[in-house]
Order: structure tokens, then sequence, then C-alpha cells
């Protein structure tokens, strides 16, 4: 990252809402479920799959946790009613994962049962290491009951080929990303090439174990190592996706899909879009450029 991106990064709390929220539209679909659906359907045109997630983590009362639930069973009904290509992501903490497991794990039975009626399929994101044991156990009870539900393992940490092996010899439906939260180095790997060998291998367990497995990157390294490991173990077309974060290498996008890979594309929305829009921000290459233009009203 280039000194300018650096500053900016560090400056980022100090930037008017109304500038990120103008750098960081690329990202979101919109504010409103009708939004949402918008793009989903935009998308599908392009022969993408989607997973739409309603903004929000880290709630701090059970109102706002029945909120979020109420949100993502509302985009499963509006998903079906529309008769669209998507699944739903969902955050356990906006469900009250750190408030209390057991309320947690009922509103995720709500989304998850919802889903199944519906023969759609829920994916639990991962959220910071605090969260890791937690996300697997509400996973576990959940996939113990419906078998419409994937979970995400981030390459980065240093537990999760543990984890990996384990999920592949439950034959889990995984997203595997590389990981976005800033973790200490005791628990994560902090080098990008030694996350890109990590990735390729935990990959390679998915596949030899014949798991589904969303490969969720934008990094040519790991698109193209996919790319290669899909060849050399005779991988078919229905056994994984690439997954890609909407406003984030529309091209690549395109191509993949024109090889014919199956491709999804993560579509947040919401009224709480600030924490994903600066994490989104901070991957930018080109964020500090974007930022001031907004700021100068260049190009607007
Ligand atoms: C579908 C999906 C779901 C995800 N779910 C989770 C999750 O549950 N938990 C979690 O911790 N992380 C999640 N992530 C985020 C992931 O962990 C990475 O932080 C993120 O994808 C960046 O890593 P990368 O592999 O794309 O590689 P990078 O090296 O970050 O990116 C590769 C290239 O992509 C381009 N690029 C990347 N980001 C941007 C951007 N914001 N704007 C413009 N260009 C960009 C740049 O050209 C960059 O060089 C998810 C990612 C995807 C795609």
């Amino acid at each position: 990252m280039n000194l300018l991106n650096t500053l900016v990064v560090k400056t980022l709390r100090y930037i008017p809402k109304s500038v990120i929220g103008a750098v960081a539209s690329r990202y979101i679909a919109g504010e409103t479920l009708p939004d949402a659906m918008n793009k989903v359907r935009q998308l599908n045109g392009e022969n993408a799959l989607a997973t739409v997630d309603v903004l929000g983590e880290d709630i701090f009362t059970q109102d706002q946790a029945t909120e979020s639930k109420y949100n993502s069973v509302e985009v499963l009904n509006a998903i079906a009613k529309l008769s669209l290509n998507s699944n739903l992501s969902v955050k356990l903490t906006s469900l009250g994962l750190k408030m209390e497991k057991q309320f947690c794990i009922g509103n995720m039975d709500e989304i998850v049962s919802t889903a199944k009626r519906q023969n759609n399929f829920v994916r639990i994101d991962m959220e910071d290491h605090t969260c890791t044991d937690d996300t697997l156990e509400v996973y576990r009870v959940m996939r113990s009951r419906y078998s419409n539900v994937g979970i995400v393992i981030q390459a980065y940490l240093h537990r999760s080929e543990g984890d990996i092996r384990a999920l592949a010899a439950e034959r889990t439906n995984v997203r595997l990303c590389k990981g976005i939260y800033n973790e200490p180095p005791q628990v994560a790997i902090k080098d990008r090439v030694g996350i890109q060998q990590n990735y390729l291998t935990l990959l390679r367990i998915l596949f030899e174990a014949g798991c589904y497995v969303g490969i969720a990157t934008h990094d040519d390294v790991l698109i193209d190592g996919a790319k290669k490991m899909i060849v050399e173990l005779n991988i078919s077309k229905d056994k994984y996706e690439y997954q890609m974060l909407l406003g984030v290498r529309d091209e690549k996008r395109k191509q993949l899909i024109a090889e014919g890979h199956r491709l999804r594309v993560y579509v947040p929305f919401g009224r709480d879009w600030y924490g994903y829009s600066v994490r989104r921000l901070k991957e930018n290459p080109q964020m500090a450029g974007h930022v001031f233009k907004a700021m100068f009203g260049i190009g607007q």
C-alpha cells in the first residue's frame, strides 16, 4: 500500500460519513430490500448468482437481533417471491451471538428453516477470531437439524487447517476466504504469500474430501491456483463456485462466467453500511484517490 493510502486508512474515521458513503456506494446495493432485489436481478441477468447480506453486526439488544432475524427472513421471502437466484449470508453477531448463544441459535433456526422450506441456502459468515469457536458451534447445531447451511473459513488463521480437516470429514459446504479482520500474529498469518499458500492448502483438502467450495477471492494467484487445481483433481463444475464482492473486479467476474465457472456475488444492503464500507475501502488499492476525488467534488 502506498504512503497516501496508508495515511487515508489511518485518518478514515475523521473523513465525513457522506464522503465515505459516496466512495463506498459501489460496494453496497442500497439501503432497502427493493434496492438489493434489483441488484440481484441485474446480476442474475449477467449469469451471476448472488448471496444477500443485511448489513449489521455486533448489536447490543435482543430487539436489534430480532429485527435482524426478521430482515433476513424478509430477504428469503423476497427472493422466493421474485424467483431470483440468490441465497442468504448472515453474521451471527447480528443475531445475538455475543449476548446469548441459545437466543442466537433460535434466531438462526427460524432463518434456516425458512430457507429450507423455500429450497434455499444460508451461509454463516465468519467474523473476528473471538467468534470462531461459537460460530462453528452454532453452525454444527444448525447442520444437525438442516442440510441447507454452510460456513466460512479464513485462510489467515493458524487454526484453520485443523478446522478444515474436521469440516471436510463432515462434508461441509465451505466458503474459503483470506479473512478481513485485523488479527494479531498469535492467531493469524500476517504475510501475503503465507496466506496464499495456506489458502491453496486448505482448498486442496476440501476438494479432495469432495466438499462443495465457495472460492471467495479477487486475487489472481488464488483464482488461477484454484483453476489449476480444478483441472488437476478433475473437479466437476457443480462442486465449486467462485465468489466475489459487489463492486470489486467486475471485469474478472465477467471473465470467469464467460469461461463457464459458476460465480456468486456477495450483495450487502441496509442502513448499517458504515463498518462494511470502511473495511472495503481499506482493501481498495486506489482508495486514496477515490476519497480525495469525493472530498473535493472532482469527477462527481
Ligand atoms: C464473497 C466473499 C465473502 C467473504 N466473506 C468473508 C467472511 O465471512 N469473513 C471474512 O473475514 N472475510 C470475508 N471475505 C473477505 C475476504 O476475507 C478478503 O478480505 C477479501 O476478499 C480480500 O481478499 P482477496 O482474496 O480478494 O485478495 P486481495 O489481495 O485483497 O485482493 C486481490 C485484488 O483484488 C482487488 N481488490 C480487492 N479488494 C478490493 C476493493 N475493496 N476495491 C477494489 N479492488 C479490490 C485488488 O486489485 C487486489 O489487488 C469475503 C470475500 C468474498 C469475496
